[in-house]
């Protein structure tokens, strides 16, 4: 019944959606859970949930996907990090840290990423909430619109975002009502009044805004973002969060620019898969020396 073409519903990506919310949404608006939708569209020998799809997608489900929705392929392609090739990264390797893209927690088990962050007032606001591309992006750490920090987890129990779990495993339930519930603990995750942003240095915050507003699907071909500027962001980041080779580095920056000196996690996890909190702070004293560097030109 829902082989072949279009389904009996289907809806289109919302603007700058992620694959994984879009095909969530699929099997919720033709009746299904998630697992029995994915099964009886892609087959069982298709697993989709313990692969990063709005990572790298695999053709099978970018076929059925778009044949089942009359989406485009590039409606489709602009769901996954493809998006971002060349901008944000060289390409998108199977394995392996991406530069700048969240892991998820469910195939990444040894570190248990954090990988879906959220602005709750985004979707609050929603009419159907759903979840960005951009929202997986390292250095999207606050909401442009609201100007207020993103989440990383469940604002009640802590849990990672996963969407697709939510009506897994509870027999009868067909009805989520919306993504934007917690899979563990079934919090609204739109009901928590996030922290406001603490823009205390003008020039660093209209730069870093500019370039998350770049990143939302409508801006990224107007080619407004400078591969070369975020792969410097990124080396000074990774520099900062790197106590032994650059030990100095953070100290520094925090006396040039005013900003106290909080202590990082010590590990050798790579900037991606830091918390949010952690990667906010270290963003903002990166753009601050790539803002000087600028200046000083
Ligand atoms: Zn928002
Ligand atoms: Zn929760």
């Amino acid at each position: 019944m829902l082989s072949g073409t279009l389904w009996p519903a289907h809806p289109k990506p919302q603007p700058g959606e992620c694959l994984s919310s879009w095909l969530v949404r699929c099997g919720h608006h033709n009746g299904l859970k998630v697992q029995t939708f994915c099964d009886r569209v892609f087959g069982k020998e298709h697993q989709v949930w313990n692969r990063d799809v709005d990572r790298l997608a695999p053709l099978w489900l970018l076929q059925v996907i778009t044949a089942g929705t009359g989406a485009s392929r590039h409606l489709a392609d602009n769901t996954t990090m493809k998006l971002f090739e060349g901008r944000l990264f060289e390409h998108r390797n199977k394995g392996g840290q991406l530069r700048w893209v969240l892991l998820l927690g469910q195939y990444h088990r040894l570190h248990r990423g954090f990988g879906m962050q959220y602005c709750p007032l985004c979707l609050r606001e929603d009419s159907e909430p759903y979840y960005r591309l951009s929202w997986r992006l390292a250095f999207y750490t606050f909401c442009p619109y609201h100007q207020t920090l993103l989440l990383d987890r469940c604002h009640a129990c802590g849990a990672p975002v996963v969407f697709h779990r939510i009506e897994l495993g509870r027999p009868g339930r067909y009805d989520t009502s919306g993504l934007d519930e917690c899979w563990q603990c079934q919090t609204r995750l739109g009901d928590f009044q996030p922290l406001p942003l603490d823009r205390w240095h003008q020039g660093v915050f209209q730069r870093w805004e500019r370039w998350l507003r770049a990143v939302d699907r409508q801006f990224v071909n107007s080619g407004r973002i400078d591969y070369g500027c975020m792969a410097r962001l990124h080396e000074i980041c990774r520099r900062i969060v790197s106590e032994h080779k650059f030990a100095d580095l953070q100290r520094s920056l925090c006396l040039r620019s005013g900003q106290p000196v909080l202590p990082l996690s010590v590990s050798r996890r790579p900037f991606e898969h830091r918390a949010l909190p952690e990667r906010h702070y270290v963003l903002g004293l990166a753009w601050w020396l790539i803002y000087r560097q600028l200046r000083n030109r």
